[in-house]
């Protein structure tokens, strides 16, 4: 049986968190620089090296404007062949649209979709295989990324082959449905003034392009990180992904947002960690450490 999908109340508005599936892939890779003696003793590899990681969907509901409805990351989706659902430990029926549906969720009824950036395990949800072709999940909404983000991922800018993959963008072409965004600023706007709002913080490091999406109601606010820092076991300064394109970058973004964090009391849900997304950021010295959150 799934689990009750964890909802809070930001004050105006709702989150929900929703699993868009889990993967695996290389520890190594996932850790970067940093020596297997120092990450898995946080972090348990299988025999094949991988470590076990989840892929965190938001849903933002407004309080005051139901038809306004909000997924931020899509995870992985379902579009992988048997070698690849093998090595990336991906079960093709455990994807974000099951849960939606598992949850009485329309997909029709879904305004906007924001990503962080376009790699296959945030975006393969985008798109779903029905009646012998690929679509939109989301036939009805506005998907929003950085315009950076958009370029270098129909350039293939990168140092993964296929993680950018055109079936994940090509249907949304063909409806009209992308919003480029510039740089930081609102992603999705207020209904009214003084009503939530999403922002987007341009994180770059992990990508270009990548962005953080900051969820604004009215009593609190709860950043969704993404890549900047995938798993709680990422929250020390050296601790970057061997995928990131520019690690000192990554480092420097990765710094801002738990300064922030902790002056604003913001809440953070963690994209790729397996057990407990929800944190909170605590100044531990010199550096930080994220604190699980039961809400
Ligand atoms: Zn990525």
């Amino acid at each position: 049986m799934r689990p009750k999908p964890v909802r809070i109340d930001l004050g105006g508005c709702n989150v929900t968190l929703l699993s868009g599936g889990r993967l695996r892939l290389d520890g190594g890779a996932m850790f970067g620089i940093i020596p297997k003696a120092l990450w898995s003793r946080t972090t348990p590899a299988d025999d094949d090296n991988c470590i076990q990681l989840a892929c965190n969907c938001l849903l933002v509901e407004w309080q005051s404007d139901t038809a306004r409805r909000v997924i931020i990351e899509t995870g992985h989706g379902a579009k992988y062949s048997e070698k690849e659902r093998r090595i990336f430990g991906i079960d093709p029926a455990d994807w974000l649209l099951p849960t939606l549906l598992a949850g009485g969720i329309d997909p029709l009824s879904i305004s906007d979709v924001v990503l962080t950036h376009l790699h296959f395990d945030h975006a393969g949800g985008l798109t779903h295989e029905a009646g012998g072709r690929v679509q939109p999940t989301f036939p009805r909404a506005r998907v929003h990324v950085q315009r950076r983000e958009f370029d270098d991922a129909r350039a293939n800018f990168g140092v993964m082959t296929n993680t950018y993959r055109e079936e994940n963008f090509a249907p949304l072409d063909a409806a009209g449905a992308w919003s480029l965004l510039d740089g930081p600023g609102v992603a999705i706007p207020a209904p009214r003034p003084g009503e939530p709002e999403i922002h987007a913080l341009h994180t770059p490091g992990h990508t270009r392009g990548h962005q953080s999406l900051l969820v604004a109601g009215r009593d609190r606010r709860l950043l969704f990180v993404g890549d900047v820092m995938p798993t709680r076991a990422h929250v020390g300064a050296p601790y970057n992904m061997g995928y990131d394109l520019f690690p000192i970058d990554n480092r420097a973004s990765k710094r801002r947002l738990l300064q922030r964090a902790v002056e604003e009391g913001w809440l953070l849900v963690i994209d790729h960690e397996p057990e407990t997304p929800l944190v909170q950021a605590v100044s531990d010295g010199a550096g930080y450490r994220l604190e699980p959150l039961n809400p």
